[in-house]
């Protein structure tokens, strides 16, 4: 059998990953979705998907900008109405 060692997830659990692997660096989660938590607090990836996500659809229903503090909580609005970046001759 392999050597094992017990390791401790992020979200508290106790469990066994083989040895080699930990010292791969490998071994680290208990579970893959601890595993995304864990990469998506390193990265931030997905909630800036949302957040872009977020400001388009905003725009496209009112015609301007959101913005959002860093929680994503709505602070206020820029609106889009001036024309000054609209080239007429390009319809
Ligand atoms: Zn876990």
């Amino acid at each position: 059998m392999a050597k094992m060692a017990e390791v401790k997830c992020i979200c508290g659990t106790l469990f066994h990953a083989r040895a080699a692997d930990v010292a791969r660096g490998w071994g680290k989660f208990c579970s893959k979705s601890c595993k995304a938590t864990a990469q998506e607090k390193r990265t931030g990836q997905n909630a800036a998907y949302y957040h872009r996500k977020k400001v388009q659809r905003y725009a496209s229903e009112y015609g301007g900008n959101p913005e959002f503090d860093r929680r994503g909580e709505y602070v206020g609005f820029t609106a889009t109405f001036s024309n000054e970046e609209h080239d007429c001759n390009k319809d």
